[in-house]
């Protein structure tokens, strides 16, 4: 449909996604400039050169950029960025990375998990199951490798993607063949005009283009996404997965089983047998479960899946025993609905590590369960005022610390044996730490040093 050598392309932010969709559009013949208002990571400079991609940075030149046939706009920069703005009032079209790596995947199958929480894990999930089945997929998206890069450098028959809200902010055509919303809370509302109604729309984007033989995969336990769907029309082969209630056709749970019907296939299995532990896992899992049945894999493959996963790290992530005392790196769980499903899922008496920069956090939610399970609060912040405003009343300790190393210090004094320490700070990290990666590095290598 295009003519790619007039296409000419601008690629704003040069990062995982920018990188891979200059490449990805280079080698389909658009000429192609990226523009990054910061430095750019010098192995992402390496790939640019290696393609040789025309770039700049440190600066946007709007004579360059305002020339554009198109626009891809990284994720990260938000519609309030004044170059975006400019590009908008010049009426070119700006597409997200996912969108332009659409275009190019030919009679591949995108699987598209999005959703408030959970993304990594469940997309990881289908992933693996895919893999034991020995299926040719791939690992893109949100999760860390770049959607458009891998169709540029190793097409594959089947893409298993982690979708984030501001990438289904600027698609066109972008559709997935099964397509996964596990949940929405609010979140991310700086970029969304504060508006939840914003923030609910973006993630409906994922079935926005759904033909009637795509899937949807959603969850009937999840308010918001019900009340969205009790004021549209239901798309076809929509599958639902539940906790509560038995279904016609999707997923959901029995006392101990969990139980998948889709396409006249039934699936059961023991939640005892899940690698994933939690009840925030039994929904990954279900809504895994009726993807690997709709992509047709054998129910022994699926179960071997199951019960063989790791999880990724930083999250729920068990670190060690140190005289009888576990310690829980939750570092991924960066707002109050993570940190609530972490808390649900411990047997034992806690220490809860929390805190970091505030969202505009909520802590209601949490105490019931606060009360019922944890034994003292170990602030790991620069500003713990609202940690100690919420709960102060209701745990008889709560004390401050500054670095990892004072946190897992300060909860080995406090715990028992028995005791579970669970760092789960409902907070981002970078009021001291880079990111929640190293925030979860840190607390594992202070209790390494116990
Ligand atoms: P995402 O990629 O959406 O940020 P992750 O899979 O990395 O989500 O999980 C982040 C945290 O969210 C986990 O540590 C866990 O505490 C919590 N979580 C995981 N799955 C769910 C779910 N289905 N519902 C609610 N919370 C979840």
């Amino acid at each position: 449909e295009t003519n790619t050598n007039k296409h000419y392309l601008v690629v704003l932010g040069a990062a995982e996604s920018g990188i891979g969709a200059a490449i990805l559009a280079k080698r389909k013949g658009y000429t192609v400039f990226v523009s990054d208002g910061s430095t750019i990571k010098p192995h992402y400079k390496k790939e640019l050169i290696d393609n040789n991609i025309e770039f700049e940075e440190g600066t946007h030149t709007e004579a360059k950029i305002l020339a554009a046939n198109e626009v891809v706009k990284s994720p990260g920069i938000p519609e309030k960025n004044a170059m975006v703005k400019k590009i908008r009032e010049k009426g070119i079209g700006i597409i997200s990375e996912i969108e332009l790596a659409y275009r190019f995947k030919g009679d591949s199958k995108i699987i598209a998990i999005t959703g408030s929480n959970g993304k990594s894990t469940c997309t990881s999930l289908i992933y693996h199951i895919c893999k034991t089945a020995g299926l040719d997929c791939a690992l893109v998206g949100n999760i860390g490798y770049s959607f458009a890069k891998q169709i540029a450098e190793e097409p594959k028959e089947i893409y298993v993607a982690e979708i984030s809200s501001f990438q289904l902010d600027d698609i066109q055509h972008f559709r997935a063949d099964i397509g996964i919303l596990l949940n929405i809370t609010e979140d991310h509302l700086d970029r969304y005009d504060y508006k939840f109604e914003n923030y609910i729309n973006s993630k409906f984007n994922l079935i926005r283009n759904k033909q009637s033989t795509d899937y949807f995969i959603y969850c009937k336990d999840d308010e918001v996404t019900m009340q969205y769907l009790s004021n549209h029309i239901l798309p076809t082969n929509s599958m639902p997965f539940s906790m509560n209630q038995e279904l016609q056709n999707g997923a959901w749970i029995i006392g101990d089983q969990m139980m998948i019907k889709a396409l006249d296939e039934k699936f059961e299995m023991s939640i005892y047998d899940f690698a994933l532990k939690g009840k925030h896992n039994q929904y990954n899992t279900m809504a895994a479960g009726i993807a690997s049945v709709i992509l047709n894999i054998r129910k022994e493959k699926i179960r071997e899946a199951v019960t063989t996963f790791k999880n990724l790290e930083h999250r729920m992530e068990h670190v060690a025993d140190v005289r009888g005392i576990e310690f829980i790196n939750d570092s991924k769980a960066t707002n109050v609905n993570s940190t609530w499903y972490a808390l649900e899922s411990l047997e034992k008496p806690t220490i809860l590590i929390l805190g970091g920069v505030d969202k505009g956090n909520d802590y209601t939610i949490l105490e019931e369960l606060v009360k019922t399970k944890v034994k003292a609060i170990v602030c790991l912040g620069i500003d713990n005022t609202k940690i100690h405003a919420a709960f102060g009343a209701m745990v008889p300790v709560i004390i401050d610390t500054d670095s990892a190393a004072l946190a897992v210090e300060e909860s080995f004094k406090l715990a028992a044996k028995g005791d579970a320490v669970l760092l789960s700070p409902a907070c981002a990290s970078f009021d001291l730490f880079k990111n929640y990666e190293d925030r979860g590095t840190q607390f594992k290598e202070a209790v390494k040093a116990l």
